[in-house]
């Protein structure tokens, strides 16, 4: 049975959400800024949890981990590195073996096609390194932005844009950032809030935060250091009982 004071508090949180769902752009500025400065507080140098010692391997990685934990892209990419270790020998792979040796990440066959085909144009105009700009990585098969903004912040310090995974699409929404669902749409938004030396922190920050407080199921709302700063704090029961920002 729910209290009288957890009514009292989800009746509070519902006036907040609405109060911040028109909250004027300044002020979501503000709030924004004052996120970006908790989480560097409490994560200040978040890590890609892939893992890669070259440009090429977080490359494949990421494009391995569509739809795949970071977890088990870890285990494939292990033996994988030992195997090809340049983009020519990716490029020259053989294709069914290669499915093979990604299989259990999903996707395998149009993940193989894209890494062989990424690698060949690798090859054929970069002379085998990894280009630094955002329209050259996104013009490779299997590159979207989010592939982009990994590479070109996790191994260049280029700051092209915000990663948004899995969990800063969750986040950026529970944050009252964004009230979008698609990808660019949300990167957008929170380009919009958050300034552009913050980027790449501000993607590696809230993908930690994801995985250690703001889960998807039951947020840690008590624990959580935005707790102030978040229009959901305390509001989210579970799946349907969550706020929705549309
Ligand atoms: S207060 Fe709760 S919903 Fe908001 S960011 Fe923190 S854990 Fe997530």
């Amino acid at each position: 049975m729910v209290s009288e004071q957890n009514k009292a508090r989800q009746m509070d949180s519902t006036l907040e959400v609405e109060s911040i769902l028109i909250e004027p752009p300044q002020e979501k500025n503000e709030r924004a800024f004052k996120i970006e400065q908790y989480l560097r507080r409490t994560y200040p140098n978040p890590v890609i949890a892939l893992e890669f010692t070259t440009p090429l391997q977080l490359l494949v990685a990421v494009i391995l981990s569509a739809q795949c934990t970071d977890v088990r892209v870890n285990i494939v990419t292990k033996e994988l590195f030992r195997k090809y270790r340049t983009a020519k020998e990716f490029a020259n792979a053989n294709r069914l073996e290669l499915e093979q040796e990604i299989h259990s990440t999903g996707f395998y066959k149009s993940k193989a096609k894209n890494i062989i085909s990424c690698c060949q144009t690798l090859i054929e105009r970069y002379g085998g390194e990894v280009p630094q700009t955002m329209k050259e990585l996104t013009a490779l098969a299997g590159v979207g932005r989010k592939t982009a903004n990994c590479v070109l912040g996790g191994c260049f310090n280029i700051p092209s844009g915000i990663v948004v995974d899995t969990h800063v699409r969750r986040l950026a929404n529970r944050l009252g950032l964004t009230d979008q669902d698609d990808p660019e749409k949300i990167e957008a938004d929170l380009m919009k809030f958050i300034p552009k030396k913050d980027w790449i922190h501000f993607g590696n920050a809230l993908i930690q935060h994801g995985r250690k407080v703001c889960v998807a199921r039951k947020p840690l709302c008590a624990e959580c250091v935005l707790k102030d700063l978040c229009p959901s704090a305390f509001t989210i029961v579970g799946r349907s009982g969550a706020p929705t920002y549309k």
